[in-house]
């Protein structure tokens, strides 16, 4: 059973009896039927839709080695540059069905990161988190199921390590190990699609010394286990979920974050990936991160699509789609929507084979994606304020247009070009609303998979400025070191990169050379 239908989906997520779910001080029992949850639980569940649609099954649907089986591609472990890509391709896909995070991708970034995390670990002689991950992603491809990630810890006070927080639990940690298992406690934040999740995949959020090694853990957890609290997060027209109308929420899906509090909670042995190992937290980090940021060129470019056939609609409907300055800006929404896109994509096949089978993203281009996301979103959504007009802010809501006593007017006031009515104006005016104003498109670009400095450090990081500078000051006639090789880009290697050619290196040592 490798892949799953989203009504499956949704009847393995109905019943939960031990975690904890509050929404606005309430607890939820029934996440697919709460309104303020059944919003992104369908989001979610286009992820498994997505297997079964024409349009979309042939990228959705991939082999796996691992079990011998298709699986859902949001379970899958890339084994080439062109899987890489096909997630990016997807991720577009997706948005243009639901104009929201569909959250399944945080899941699917952590296994691939534990996946090549595991088998780096395993070249350098540690080969038990290997053999306990590998059977963890069987189960997981076999049953399909939901996975959430989780690495933004609480984090306390930002200028203290793990260990020197007045909180010990700022960061979560182990508490205790037996055989059996490890006790964990501590806060994950900001956790994309948590509620709507059957397992949670918990990895460290930044690379730890020995003095943090308590909190160097990773593992996976079922969603409903003893001790997990998750506290859903407010956004933006959320309310709007509760009033049972069918204009001013639309569209009909989001996202949800929550905090996530684990509350001594135990985690078998066979299920714990990382156990104090902090050697390797650097290297997590900047996989993970990477692996995500190159998503956002696919996701956001799709919101981006969303966004420009909202405005192109709005202009069409107040009949000004012909004049320049409005084509000029519709272009100029394009160029910013294709520059994400073509950022993850070449971020996806420049992608790097950093062990055999092991398929990582271009670190580079990834952070360039992400950080293009960081600042075109807000850019595109200007220029569609600008064409859509002042009734982006001032429309009034359905509740009007359905007032036999002011309903004629508002049909009357309200309309522009003739074919389209008083309600088109109103339902494309509050998706616009709703897709470029609300978290998906505004704030998860600035802050998910990492805020604007966490890039501009990894590009001081991976960017050779010495190499530039000799290459600059050959051409000046002044006295240079360059050395032209045949790599293309001043880049330096990444950490992951270091670590992966040192583990080639054993390898070959302790075969006596291939
Ligand atoms: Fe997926 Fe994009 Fe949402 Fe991240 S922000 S979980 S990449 S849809």
């Amino acid at each position: 059973m490798g892949i799953r239908t989203g009504q499956e989906y949704l009847d393995s997520i109905k019943v939960r009896n031990k975690v904890e779910i509050y929404v606005m001080g309430k607890e939820v029992k029934d996440v697919t039927t709460n309104p303020f949850l059944k919003p992104s639980v369908l989001a979610f569940k286009a992820t498994f839709d997505s297997a079964w649609d024409e349009d979309t099954k042939d990228l959705a649907r991939v082999w796996s080695p691992f079990i011998n089986e298709e699986v859902n591609r949001f379970n899958h472990i890339h084994r080439s540059p062109e899987d890489l890509a096909a997630k990016v391709k997807l991720l577009r896909k997706i948005s243009h069905k639901v104009g929201a995070c569909f959250q399944r991708c945080v899941g699917y970034d952590a296994l691939n990161t534990l996946y090549i995390i595991t088998e780096l670990m395993a070249q350098h002689g540690k080969t038990e988190p290997k053999e306990k991950f590998i059977e963890y992603l069987k189960t997981v491809q076999k049953k399909d199921l939901a996975l959430a990630g989780a690495m933004t810890d609480a984090k306390g006070v930002r200028t203290l390590k793990p260990h020197e927080q007045p909180n010990k639990n700022a960061y979560v940690r182990i508490t205790e190990v037996t055989k059996d298992g490890i006790y964990v406690s501590g806060a994950k934040a900001n956790i994309t699609g948590v509620a709507a999740s059957e397992e949670i995949v918990v990895l460290p959020t930044r690379a730890m010394g020995p003095e943090d090694q308590d909190y160097a853990v990773a593992f996976s957890i079922p969603t409903d286990t003893e001790g997990i609290k998750i506290i859903v997060g407010r956004q933006l027209n959320d309310a709007r979920r509760l009033e049972g109308g069918e204009i001013d929420a639309l569209p009909y899906f989001y996202n949800h974050e929550g905090l996530v509090i684990f509350d001594n909670v135990f985690v078998p042995m066979e299920r714990v990936f990382l156990m104090r190992d902090w050697q390797y937290t650097s290297q997590l980090v900047e996989i993970f991160s990477a692996y995500h940021r190159q998503g956002y060129g696919g996701c956001k470019a799709g919101l981006g699509d969303v966004i420009i056939g909202a405005t192109y609609n709005l202009a069409k409907q107040i009949g000004v789609e012909k004049a320049p300055h409005v084509q000029d800006k519709i272009n100029e929404e394009i160029f910013l929507t294709e520059t994400m896109y073509a950022a993850g994509i070449a971020a996806s096949l420049n992608g790097i084979e950093v062990c055999p089978g092991c398929w990582w993203v271009n670190p580079m281009q990834a952070n360039v994606t992400k950080h293009l996301v960081t600042r075109f979103p807000s850019q595109i959504t200007q220029l569609a304020i600008d064409i859509a007009g002042g009734i982006l802010g001032t429309a009034p809501s359905e509740w009007d247009l359905k007032n036999p006593k002011i309903k004629e007017l508002l049909a009357k006031y309200l309309q522009g070009v003739e074919g389209y009515t008083a309600e088109d104006r109103i339902r494309m005016v509050r998706l616009l609303e709703n897709v470029a104003l609300g978290v998906a498109f505004q704030i998860e670009s600035v802050h998910g998979a990492g805020s604007p400095a966490a890039q501009r450090i990894m590009f001081s990081r991976l960017y050779n400025l010495s190499y530039a500078e000799e290459v600059a000051k050959r051409l000046a006639g002044m006295k240079s070191n360059v050395k032209f090789t045949k790599k293309v880009e001043p880049w330096k290697e990444s950490e992951t990169e270091k670590l992966a050619k040192e583990a080639e290196k054993n390898t070959v040592t302790a075969s006596g050379g291939k």
